[in-house]
């Protein structure tokens, strides 16, 4: 198992350069005095379809030789993911296959065709996904690319990363959101080689734990999928590849409330003008509850994702009850 490294990170920067956007890196004064610290968001809801995984997807589609291209790719995804393969595979001029559960939002089955994907549907209580993909990958020669545990998607992911602190310079600590470990796995690669003193910080939602679980113990735990409103991080278990990164490279993970996310939101619409969806609420949520730790700092946030339909957004920063999160899918 080869593990990616920064010379990948930075391959993959050269590859999406004039593809991917180069996001703006925001602050916030109210930021800054709420936590005594200076604050650097690194905002990938402004980048294409509106998460981060476009650099992944379109690193890692940019890397299949010819007969790849031709057949062309399969993923697996509901969400971000299934965007970012479509999109990248449409700009790159190869056919996508999105694999996505029958009861996917109307929203997101739209987004992808709407890319050029050609959507394939399943039923999540009686199939398995990944046996559909990998069906579908040795029926018609597709090329399956998972979410997160890739060598080219973490790569990819990475240059997020890379950017911020091309762009800030040094910093004390960063805090990044985390599912399966893409982004931050690529994300610990940047930095480790740009500013080495940096403290990286995993956020997942307290309901899915699981990555925290692995990193005290030393091996990948595997959960149930966990009931929070950051469906974006609602993945069951690290990857080989970013798990081994994880573990090599990042100081601790933490974990947030749904409460806290949604409080986030709330920052980020009033004070910032950003939509931004749940899941990528996860670092600064954390960052927030740590202003002890962070006080005189200069502190990356990595803002992972903005989309999230108009009608949920409204939902979850409108009137919300303090017993409990307004829908737990
Ligand atoms: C996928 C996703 C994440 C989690 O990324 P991983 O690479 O799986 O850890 C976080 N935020 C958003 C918006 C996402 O789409």
């Amino acid at each position: 198992m080869q593990l990616p490294t920064f010379e990948d990170v930075a391959a993959a920067a050269a590859r999406i350069a004039g593809h991917a956007h180069r996001t703006p890196v925001l602050t916030s004064t109210t930021a800054d005095q709420a936590l005594g610290a200076r604050l650097f968001f690194k905002c990938e809801n402004l980048q294409r379809m509106g998460a981060f995984k476009f650099r992944g997807a379109f690193n890692a589609l940019s890397c299949f030789d010819a007969a790849q291209r031709r057949a062309g790719v399969v993923a697996f995804s509901s969400g971000n993911h299934a965007q970012a393969i479509a999109l990248a595979a449409r700009l790159l001029d190869m056919p996508s296959t999105i694999v996505m559960p029958n009861d996917a939002p109307a929203t997101k089955v739209a987004a992808t065709r709407g890319y050029g994907g050609r959507v394939v549907f399943y039923d999540r209580y009686r199939e398995d996904r990944e046996a559909i993909g990998r069906r579908l990958a040795e029926e018609y020669g597709l090329t399956l690319i998972p979410p997160y545990d890739h060598p080219h998607v973490i790569a990819g992911q990475g240059t997020a990363a890379m950017e911020l602190l091309e762009e800030v310079g040094p910093l004390d600590a960063l805090f990044v959101c985390l599912g399966g470990g893409g982004l931050l796995s690529g994300s610990a690669l940047a930095t480790r080689a740009l500013s080495p003193g940096t403290r990286i910080y995993g956020v997942e939602p307290e309901a899915g734990d699981d990555g925290q679980r692995s990193f005290r113990t030393g091996a990948i735990v595997h959960i149930e999928t966990p009931a929070t409103i950051a469906d974006g991080a609602q993945t069951q278990h690290l990857g080989r590849f970013t798990f081994e990164i994880i573990r090599r490279d990042v100081d601790d993970i933490f974990t947030v409330s749904d409460a806290a996310l949604v409080d986030a939101m709330r920052f980020f619409a009033s004070r910032m003008k950003m939509v931004v969806e749940p899941t990528g609420c996860l670092g600064f949520a954390a960052a927030r509850e740590r202003g002890a730790l962070l006080a005189g700092q200069r502190v990356g946030v990595i803002v992972s994702g903005g989309n999230v339909d108009l009608a949920r957004f409204a939902a979850l920063v409108g009137p919300y009850r303090t017993d409990g999160p307004v829908d737990r899918p």
